[in-house]
């Protein structure tokens, strides 16, 4: 597996010294080496960052460098990367459910690369962006992945080619299909089932006159979990293995999200109180569920808390700063004794961590700062071991 991105102790203390907590650090060189790890494993494939995971603009403009294209789901995306310089054609609004508003910047920017899944949807785009390309959005069942999307979108196979053809005769370019597995899928099982599902599709829309061009794949790649070893080079490979089976001559086109961002952030985070509470020891933390652990709700994700202590493990419950009793991210997770004051170094918290974040209760947003830009602050051996 390919190293990523760990702040060292002296540089978690540095870093909290000279700006405070929390505080979110983010590695642009990770980015790189997540991108240029899934160009790798999937030779030919266009990648379109998923933006929602993280549309941090050092992250955007990174990708932006490297090649990448993006996923954008709304107008403040579409207008905030092109607001940045990024070419329309270098977009795909793919939301399956599209706003008036969303659609409107869409027409006036120029993006005109679309997914969709049902009846209502063909005539929307047919009026707002006359003759865009479409690709439909496929529902694929995948029970093992962490969040599953399936439920929400996704037409039924068995009404994909009437779809297809009123999007036809409405006047849009019918461009191709799409699927997205649900995140943090750790077999490629799913992709299979789907892309045997798309093949029969794409002959059967052949049969009827249709020239389809495009397979987009989606996103849900999976990033190292904890208490979870995943193969993920092993995945990628039977991945790309089973898009060069089943799609040799077609434009194939990814939508990766936590897999580019995912371990590119650390989070420092600090005791701010600590208490007993029902024979439960409780620790308060000044980031909290409102905040970068969010995706505890939105995304289901495990965090790794590092104290850097040694000593016996005990059950503790963690919560956040706000007055919400909501605001509990873990309860009887293990760990070492904390104090007040303690710092905590929370790895791979770089995908829907504070994109989801809210300012709920007066917390701000906790700010990210890139390490490469800082990391002039440490002597030689320090920076070594910050990235581990
Ligand atoms: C959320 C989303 C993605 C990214 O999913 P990840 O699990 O972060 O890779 C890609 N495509 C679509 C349409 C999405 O909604």
């Amino acid at each position: 597996m390919e190293k990523t991105f760990k702040l060292s102790q002296t540089a978690v203390e540095r870093l909290a010294e000279s700006y405070g907590t929390p505080l979110l650090i983010l590695s642009s060189e990770q980015i790189k080496r997540n991108y240029n790890m899934l160009a790798e494993y999937l030779p030919g494939v266009h990648l379109y960052y998923a933006v929602k995971s993280n549309p941090n603009e050092t992250i955007v403009r990174t990708l932006a460098e490297l090649g990448s294209c993006f996923d954008v789901a709304s107008d403040g995306e579409m207008q905030a990367l092109t607001a940045m310089g990024i070419e329309p054609h270098r977009m795909v609004y793919a939301n399956p459910v599209k706003t008036a508003g969303g659609l409107a910047t869409a027409r006036c920017t120029g993006i005109n690369k679309f997914t969709f899944d049902s009846e209502s949807e063909i005539g929307k785009m047919a009026k707002a962006v006359p003759g865009g390309a479409v690709l439909l959005r496929i529902r694929v069942d995948n029970p093992k992945a962490l969040v599953d999307l399936n439920k929400k979108f996704g037409a039924h196979p068995d009404d994909a080619l009437r779809l297809l053809r009123l999007a036809r005769e409405q006047g849009l370019d019918v461009a191709g299909l799409c699927f997205h597995v649900g995140s943090q899928s750790v077999s490629s099982e799913a992709y299979y089932d789907a892309l045997r599902i798309c093949r029969r599709l794409f002959d059967q829309a052949a049969a009827e006159g249709f020239n389809l061009r495009v397979l987009d794949i989606g996103g849900g790649f999976p990033i190292p979990a904890l208490n979870e070893t995943i193969d993920i080079p092993g995945i990628l490979t039977e991945i790309n293995t089973g898009v060069q089976k089943y799609f040799p001559h077609t434009e194939i086109w990814a939508e990766p999200g936590r897999f580019i961002c995912g371990t590119a952030m650390n989070l420092i985070t600090r005791v701010i109180g600590t208490q007993e509470r029902n024979h439960q020891q409780w620790y308060f933390l000044d980031d909290g569920l409102y905040g970068t652990f969010s995706a505890v709700i939105f995304d289901h994700w495990e965090f790794e808390l590092e104290t850097f202590k040694k000593g016996e493990l005990i059950p503790a419950t963690f919560a956040g700063p706000s007055c919400d009793s909501l605001d509990i991210m873990f309860r009887d997770k293990l760990t070492q004794r904390l104090e007040l004051d303690d710092l905590i170094l929370v790895p791979n918290c770089g995908s829907y961590t504070s994109a989801s974040a809210t300012v709920f209760n007066g917390f701000a947003k906790t700010p990210i700062i890139v390490w490469e830009e800082v990391q002039h602050l440490f002597d030689a051996s320090e920076q070594l071991a910050a990235a581990v």
